[in-house]
């Protein structure tokens, strides 16, 4: 490890992403606060793949002490899971996050990623391979194939049970939502994996926030929102499909953008950022990031309000692009507490990464495995039947791996049990289009 220093030295890697972003890491002080709340560093125990050493990295790539097709920086670079707790954890306001992916653009410009991150990367940002893919999975899974076939060793066990993770442990009947639309209009980033794999979850963020009266305006030709490009160093691509939905929420007119994944609603709020440099989108990009809300941020202004009993034990994990990236704490466990008859016990370390961080569970399978083995010991001894969170990622990393324990607690998004409680409600009881659970 090299020891910190903070010259004046002439940058080595003048115009790259990392060199225009290396006032962040002039930022740190070195103090170390923020290695404890590090998972990488945590499970692997080297000062390298804390955020103290990546910075350090950082700096000896600017210096050029280090160069940036050296085999070790990229290594520890890409463990990082890119969770920001960090952030949340430093008292410099070190903007750990943006170094990261600054970082990660410099040296996939060198180097580019591994071959199956590549092709994933390619599938999200080409919508008819996308949609043929995410219908491959609903096969597999109606088929029930996913549930036989998460048996095998290895990363495609795991991806089967993640699959098995997506099949929505909460049913419920049709009920009507009431609301008048008196708290303005919104409009939901249906989004590749929720509105692929996670349909009835649109559908019940549409319901509730509908029930909370705030009226729904469709987005047509929206797309991904870019996060998993824009984490693995692909800028280019993240900035293309950003000035694609700004266009297309533009159009819908709509007061708020709705998001129901985490990991894709602080990709939106950062909009503004990723196109800081382009004179023709900024403005209109600062202006869609300012109307980006998670749907528990308008469901707890709103309330929300209550539904019908649920008698059922239920704990929350924090994905980190909520918690750490947004700073949204408490409005899911608002949502929770509208559900009367349900219980909600704490989860020790909820605010720690499972592991999922995009697709690194699957580029990097045996430090998430780290990772996620000890959300789970945890998870077990909460007694819950359910965990609560609010990502697609962490909804089928944690799910994937209660599946492969033999485990019978489900995960479920948070929107799902507000929307069974409105259908558990009988003066919401109505003959309307239903809801059921996916299969
Ligand atoms: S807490 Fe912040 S200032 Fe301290 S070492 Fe970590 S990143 Fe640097
Ligand atoms: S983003 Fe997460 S994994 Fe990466 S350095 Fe920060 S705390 Fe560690």
């Amino acid at each position: 490890m090299t020891s910190p220093t903070h010259s004046a030295a002439p940058c080595a890697i003048p115009g790259t992403p990392l060199a225009d972003a290396s006032a962040g890491i002039d930022a740190c002080v070195h103090c170390g606060f923020c290695l404890q709340a590090c998972p990488t560093y945590l499970a692997l125990e080297d000062e390298n793949d804390s955020p103290r050493g990546r910075i350090v990295l950082m700096h000896a790539l600017v210096e050029g002490t280090l160069g940036v097709e050296d085999p070790d920086v990229r290594t520890h670079i890409d463990r990082c899971l890119g969770c920001r707790a960090c952030e949340t954890a430093c008292p410099s306001g070190v903007p750990y996050g943006r170094l990261l992916e600054a970082t990660r653009a410099t040296l996939t410009a060198k180097q580019p990623n591994a071959p199956i991150a590549r092709a994933i990367l390619f599938t999200f940002a080409h919508p008819a391979l996308l949609s043929l893919a995410l219908f491959g999975g609903r096969i597999v899974r109606a088929l029930r194939l996913s549930s036989l076939l998460a048996r095998l060793p290895g990363r495609l066990g795991f991806a089967m049970s993640m699959l098995e993770a997506t099949r929505g442990p909460v049913e419920r009947a049709a009920y009507r939502p009431d609301g008048d639309g008196s708290r303005g209009s919104v409009s939901l980033l249906t989004g590749c994996v929720m509105e692929g794999l996670f349909t009835e979850t649109n559908r019940a963020t549409e319901r509730t926030l509908a029930a909370n009266d705030y009226a729904l305006v469709q987005t047509s030709g929206q797309r991904c929102c870019g996060a998993l490009h824009a984490h693995a160093g692909d800028a280019d691509t993240a900035r293309e499909l950003a000035r694609h939905n700004i266009a297309a929420f533009e159009a819908s007119g709509a007061d708020y953008i709705v998001v129901n994944a985490a990991g894709c609603g602080a990709m939106m709020k950062e909009y503004e950022h990723l196109l800081a440099s382009d004179v023709q989108w900024r403005h209109r990009a600062a202006a869609m990031s300012a109307k980006v809300r998670d749907v528990s941020e308008l469901l707890a202004d709103a309330g929300p309000r209550p539904g019908g009993p649920l008698a059922l034990t239920v704990t929350y994990d924090a994905p980190c692009h909520l918690l750490h990236a947004q700073r949204v704490a408490t409005p899911p466990l608002r949502v929770l507490g509208a559900v009367p008859g349900l219980t909600l016990v704490p989860l020790e370390g909820s605010e720690h990464c499972c592991g999922s961080a995009g697709i690194y569970n699957l580029v990097e399978p045996d430090v998430s495995d780290t990772v996620l083995a000890p959300k789970l010991a945890r998870i077990a001894d909460t007694r819950a039947a359910l965990v609560a969170t609010g990502n697609p990622g962490c909804l089928m990393q944690i799910g994937a791996g209660l599946h492969q324990a033999g485990s019978h607690v489900r995960v479920v998004h948070p929107v799902d049990l507000l929307d069974a409680s409105y259908a558990a409600d009988p003066a919401r009881r109505a003959p309307a289009p239903g809801a059921s659970r996916q299969t």
